[in-house]
């Protein structure tokens, strides 16, 4: 009803209208309305996105609901059409052009793609509970009354995942059984916890009790059920390749690029052949320095042999959040002595170790606040190596190198994702945050690795380079792996082939990389196709003259996360 009345006076209103006040103004008051309307009909993404209002709901996924959400859509789309995007100002024509993907996005979700039928891991309740505990904008009693309405709604919610289920792959469901699994065990310790800490007296014991006890019993019986779909004879598992033609589709909404899904795979093919060669030379001019014996006739088990020796050079395990913290002003200072782009010098970027509610696997990233807790502070997270074993301490340290781990502060931090953020930051635009483009933002910090090292960084010193190529090509194997799996039908030997013998990834590494290219699609080509967009347009400016890398860098960046194929009709 709420969402009918808002629609209806918004048209209302623009009927009353002439049509050059189809402006921004009304844009802006229109993506106002819709955010919020979008957040009731998605209210787990509005608690995710820090957003509470709507925390109280859990709308059981069942056919009602779906066409309801065809609905929402549909009339969205038709609103967004009254509007000539191209009268907009740059950055609402980039917003209509986000909406409009993110809407076409969730039609297609919703009817043709239907992961709601085969993948049983996309209902899970244990995130957005843990979400709404951890909350900074909410008082104890908003806490406590958000979690035990949505504890009431868990069963009719697990009901309707039962009733949809249908022909799902094996992949998933054994995803879908273990984090299903630690939703329930988070429900009867960590929340009971939480639950009596927020009540503080006021609830007795046996209340929280049956809040929870509904609730567990749905998990748990949901869980009975997948793993009965497992054992069942006669079970015809679905594949979890979605081949060509899905592939395809999904691959034109979730990355937004001039060009299609098997362009991309080709240029990444072209892109490995590249590093290869560039690599084998490196090994030639390298290898006397580090071996006595003569180079093996293969090449690829050269170029393999010579990273393992070069990965001696590694951090301590008990610096390593110091070597990381001392960098950070180096690759300011290179980023400033060489004129790549102006940095904000108010927004100095704070490198801390990873807290523990948040610390799983050991790693580096950047933790932006969400879009509704914009005054927090943005922090490089960083793991330390403590409860590692003495042996996995060397493999992580020798993974991130001497040399990758200045690679991977390019990425992460200066002038990579940090960076792109702190632009994107300078004219907020919600629907930027909340629909930005992945491409874009991966496409950047990689794009920014390559620029780095074409300007110097690293002394140009062939170990430097010759590691840069290894990590470079985890991304454009990225994109070759997942579009070989998912359209081609590769196997998991085949995978491995190519990322630990082609690749040189450990063997650790590449398994890991075949769980994830088993569970999503698509994704993983987001890294080199953004990069490939953005390393393209460069060159394209290049040739017409006239060119200044870093007003190249700060007009890109100015158009914050949106698609790279629009920004750069803007700056052609
Ligand atoms: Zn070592
Ligand atoms: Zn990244």
């Amino acid at each position: 009803m709420y969402k009918t009345l808002i629609f209806s006076l918004f048209l209302f209103s623009l009927g009353c209208s002439k049509p050059q006040q189809y402006n921004d103004a009304a844009f802006d008051t229109f993506k106002s309305r819709f955010i919020l309307a979008n957040w009731k009909q998605n209210p787990a993404a509005a608690t995710n996105a820090g957003f509470h209002n709507y925390d109280s709901l859990l709308p059981a996924y069942t056919e009602a609901y779906r066409n309801q959400s065809d609905a929402f859509c549909k009339k969205y789309l038709d609103s967004l059409s009254l509007f000539n995007a191209s009268e907009l100002t740059a950055s609402n024509r980039l917003d209509w052009v986000l909406l409009q993907n993110a809407l076409k996005s969730q039609l297609f979700y919703t009817d043709t793609f239907k992961a709601w039928q085969w993948d049983p891991s996309v209902y899970n309740v244990g995130s957005t509970l843990a979400e709404i505990i951890q909350a900074h904008n909410l008082t104890n009693n908003q806490k406590l009354e958000f979690v035990k309405k949505r504890l009431l709604a868990i069963p009719a919610y697990y009901q309707a995942a039962i009733e949809n289920i249908n022909n799902p792959t094996p992949e998933h469901i054994q995803l879908a059984i273990e984090q299903n699994e630690g939703t329930h065990s988070y429900l009867n310790a960590d929340l009971v916890n939480e639950m009596k800490k927020l009540e503080s007296g006021a609830l007795p014991t046996s209340e929280i009790a049956n809040y929870i006890l509904g609730a567990s019993d749905a998990i748990q019986n949901y869980i009975v059920f997948l793993k009965e779909v497992q054992s069942k004879s006669g079970y015809k598992a679905r594949n979890f390749r979605i081949g060509k033609e899905l592939y395809e589709r999904k691959f034109d909404l979730d990355i937004q690029s001039t060009g299609s899904a098997h362009e991309i795979y080709n240029k990444a093919l072209i892109r490995k052949r590249e590093l290869h060669q560039q690599m084998a030379g490196l090994t030639t001019q390298l290898w006397s320095k580090y071996f006595k014996v003569a180079q093996p006739k293969d090449t690829l088990a050269a170029i393999q042999q010579l990273i393992q020796k070069i990965a001696d050079k590694h951090a301590h395990r008990d610096s390593f959040m110091q070597s990381i913290e001392a960098q950070i002003p180096q690759l300011t200072k290179f980023v400033n002595d060489k004129n790549l782009l102006y940095l904000d010098p108010k927004k100095p970027l704070k490198v801390r170790r990873t807290p523990a509610y948040m610390d799983g696997v050991a790693g580096a990233s950047i933790n932006a606040p969400g879009p509704y807790d914009s005054d927090a502070e943005t922090f490089y997270n960083v793991s330390t190596l403590e409860k590692m074993s003495a042996e996995q301490a060397e493999s992580y340290l020798r993974e991130y190198n001497f040399y990758v781990l200045q690679i991977l502060n390019i990425h992460e931090a200066i002038p990579g994702h940090y960076t792109q953020l702190v632009y994107s930051n300078q004219s907020p635009s919600l629907v930027k945050t909340l629909f930005g483009n992945g491409a874009m933002i991966e496409g950047w910090a990689v794009y920014s690795e390559r620029m780095m090292l074409e300007n110097g960084y690293g002394n140009n010193e062939p170990e430097m380079e010759l590691m840069y190529c290894k990590w470079h090509l985890r991304s454009v194997c990225n994109t070759i792996l997942d579009y070989s799996v998912h359209v081609l039908g590769w196997n998991q030997n085949q995978a491995m082939d190519l990322l630990v013998n082609q690749a040189f990834q450990q063997d650790a590494e590449a398994k890991g990389k075949w769980r994830r290219v088993s569970l999503t699609q698509v994704q993983l080509c987001s890294y080199f196709s953004g990069y490939t967009e953005i390393f393209e347009l460069r060159e394209r400016l290049k040739q017409k003259g006239n060119f200044d890398l870093k007003t190249f860098h700060e007009k890109l960046l100015s158009y914050g996360s949106s698609p790279v194929k629009e920004i750069a009709q803007m700056m052609e």
